[in-house]
C-alpha cells in the first residue's frame, strides 16, 4: 500500500489529485478507479508496489536485497537481479511533478536508478496476433464490443491474422460510450481476460492473451505448418511413391504436388490435374475459393470443388490426397474409369504423413501486445529536459520495461513501445475513467546518467529506505 499526500479536502473528503478526474474521496471509499482510497483521511494507492524477484536457471529465487556479488558484465538492467517496477507505484498528474518512485540501487558497485510511474495513457492500444487460418473478418474491417467499435482487423501474415485496438480515435475520438468500451476491453485484455469481439463482414472471436482463439464458437487448435505450397515443400518426399498427387488446401497459396517445383525435382510425373483458381507459379495456386472457416482458411467443405474436370495422362486408379495446412482435414481419393475421383480408405502410410502435419504445427494461441508511449509530461516526471530522455532511450543509456517486461521501442520519434502482457505480473493494468488505461513504466539506468540528463535528483531513494512498502512477486512462467 502506497501512501499520498493530499491537500485538497472538501467536507470530510480528500481529493485524489493522481488523475484528471480529480475524484473526491469519502473515508473508507475508493476512487473511480478503485485504485486510491481514503483511508482515515489519507489518501492511499490500494495495490502494493511491487518487486519481481529473478529466478535463477536453477529455479532459485534471487532474494530482495541480496543479490550475488560478482563483476559487472556490462548488462545494463542486470536481468538476474530483482526488478523494481511501477506496478503499484502511483501517478503523479500532472508529470511537472516527479515520478513516484525513483530508487537507486548498487549493483557490484556501479549505482543504477530506475524511475518508475503508473502512467496514464490516453492514445494506446493493443495490437493482438491470433493463430489461425480461419477467416476472421475483411482487412480493414471494425472490430467491435457491444456494439462499438474499437480497433479493426490488420493484415493476415505467417497464418496469423492481426488485429489493431484503441488507438486515440477509439478512445477519446468518437462517443463516451465507444471510449468507455474500448477502454474496458483494453483493459481485461491486457489483464489476460478474455474478451469476445464481433468483426463487420466476419466472425465472432473470444481473445485471451496466451490461450487458443475461439472462433464462432469453435476453440482452434492448431497453427498451420505453413502455406500449401511450403506444405508440399517440407513433404514431399514422405509422399514420394505413396501416392500420385497431393493438393494442399490454402486461402493463400494451394499447393500441387505434380507441378511444384519440390515434386519435379523427386520426378513426379504430371498426372493431368485441373485446379480451379489463380496460377502464379507451377503448383502454386492463388483464391482457389472464398476465405472462410473451412478447409485452410477457405470456405469450403468439400475439397473437389476447387478441381475441374481430369485430363490426359490422367487414368483410372490415379491416387490423390488432399489435405488442409494444419492435417486437421483431409480426403483421399482414386479416380474411376471415367477419371472422377472416389473416396477411399487413406492408407496407413498416408495418415502417418497427414499425422505429421499436424504434428508440426504449433499451438494456437492469441498474443496481446500493451503499446504504449511515453509523452511529453510523463518524460518530465523523469527528467527536468524530456527530450534528453528521448534521446537517451535511443542511445540504450536508458532501458525501457513495462511492468518488467522487456519493450520493443519503435524508431522514429517519441518513446512509443510495446510489449507482451504475458511478461508482466497478472493484473498490471488499471484504468481512469477520462478514459484512459493506466500501465507501468520504468526507466533504468547508471545513476550519473540519471544526474546528466536533468533527472529529479532530489527525489531518489535508496531501495533500502523503501523495502518496507515494496511487495516481492515471482514473475510468471508462460
Ligand atoms: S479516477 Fe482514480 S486516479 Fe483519478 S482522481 Fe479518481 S481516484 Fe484518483
Amino acid at each position: 500500500m502506497v501512501r499520498q499526500t493530499v491537500e485538497s479536502r472538501l467536507e470530510g473528503k480528500i481529493r485524489c489529485d493522481a488523475c484528471p478526474v480529480m475524484c473526491y474521496i469519502a473515508d473508507g471509499r475508493a476512487g473511480a478507479c478503485d485504485r486510491y482510497a481514503n483511508e482515515g483521511g489519507e489518501l492511499v494507492r490500494l495495490d502494493p508496489f511491487t518487486v519481481l524477484e529473478a529466478a535463477k536457471e536453477d529455479g532459485r529465487v534471487v532474494p530482495f536485497l541480496d543479490g550475488d556479488a560478482g563483476e559487472w558484465d556490462g548488462d545494463i538492467l542486470r536481468s538476474e537481479r530483482p526488478i523494481i517496477t511501477a506496478i503499484g507505484a502511483g501517478t503523479t498528474y500532472p508529470d511537472y511533478k516527479p515520478a513516484p518512485f525513483i530508487v537507486a540501487q548498487d549493483h557490484d558497485g556501479v549505482d543504477m536508478v530506475t524511475v518508475v510511474t503508473e502512467g496514464i495513457f490516453s492514445y494506446c492500444g493493443a495490437k493482438v496476433k491470433i493463430d489461425t487460418d480461419r477467416f476472421l473478418g475483411p482487412e480493414a474491417a471494425p472490430v467491435r464490443v457491444d456494439g462499438e467499435a474499437i480497433g479493426h482487423v490488420m493484415t493476415a501474415e505467417y497464418g496469423s491474422q492481426m488485429l489493431s485496438l484503441g488507438g486515440v480515435h477509439h478512445l477519446t475520438g468518437g462517443s463516451k460510450k465507444e471510449g468507455r468500451v474500448t477502454c474496458d476491453a483494453l483493459l481485461r485484455l491486457c489483464n489476460r481476460e478474455a474478451v469476445t469481439m464481433t468483426i463487420d463482414g466476419g466472425s465472432e472471436v473470444v481473445l485471451q492473451a496466451g490461450q487458443p482463439p475461439v472462433v464462432n464458437g469453435v476453440e482452434e487448435h492448431l497453427m498451420r505448418v505453413g502455406c500449401g505450397s511450403a506444405t508440399i515443400g517440407m513433404f514431399a518426399k514422405q509422399w514420394h511413391g505413396l501416392v500420385d498427387e497431393v493438393v494442399v488446401v490454402d486461402d493463400h497459396i494451394t499447393g500441387v504436388l505434380s507441378e511444384h517445383q519440390a515434386g519435379k525435382l523427386l520426378d513426379v510425373p504430371p498426372t493431368g490435374i485441373k485446379v480451379l483458381g489463380h496460377k502464379s507459379t507451377p503448383g502454386r495456386y492463388f483464391r482457389v475459393a472464398e476465405p472462410g472457416t473451412g478447409w485452410g482458411g477457405t470456405n469450403i467443405e468439400d475439397p473437389l470443388t476447387i478441381l475441374g474436370p481430369w485430363r490426359d495422362p490422367a487414368r483410372a486408379g490415379l491416387r490423390l490426397l488432399m489435405v488442409s495446412t494444419t492435417g486437421e482435414q483431409w480426403g483421399y481419393y482414386e479416380l474411376d474409369e471415367n477419371r472422377v475421383p472416389v473416396k477411399a480408405e487413406l492408407p496407413s502410410a498416408l495418415k502417418q504423413s497427414v499425422d505429421r502435419i499436424a504434428e508440426n504445427c504449433e499451438p494456437s494461441v492469441a498474443s496481446v501486445l500493451f503499446m504504449g508511449g511515453a509523452g511529453g509530461s510523463l518524460r518530465a516526471g523523469v527528467t527536468e529536459n524530456p527530450v534528453r530522455l528521448t534521446r537517451s532511450v535511443r542511445q540504450a543509456v536508458t532501458k525501457v520495461t513495462c511492468g518488467g517486461a522487456e519493450c520493443y521501442v519503435w524508431p522514429g520519434g517519441g518513446i512509443t513501445f510495446m510489449a507482451d502482457v504475458l511478461d508482466m505480473p497478472a493484473n498490471a493494468f488499471g484504468y481512469v475513467p477520462t478514459p484512459a488505461l493506466v500501465a507501468p513504466i520504468e526507466f533504468t539506468l547508471r545513476l550519473s546518467d540519471y544526474a546528466a540528463l536533468g533527472g529529479h535528483m532530489g527525489q531518489v531513494r535508496r531501495v533500502e529506505e523503501i523495502a518496507d512498502q515494496i511487495e516481492r512477486r515471482i514473475p510468471r512462467g508462460r
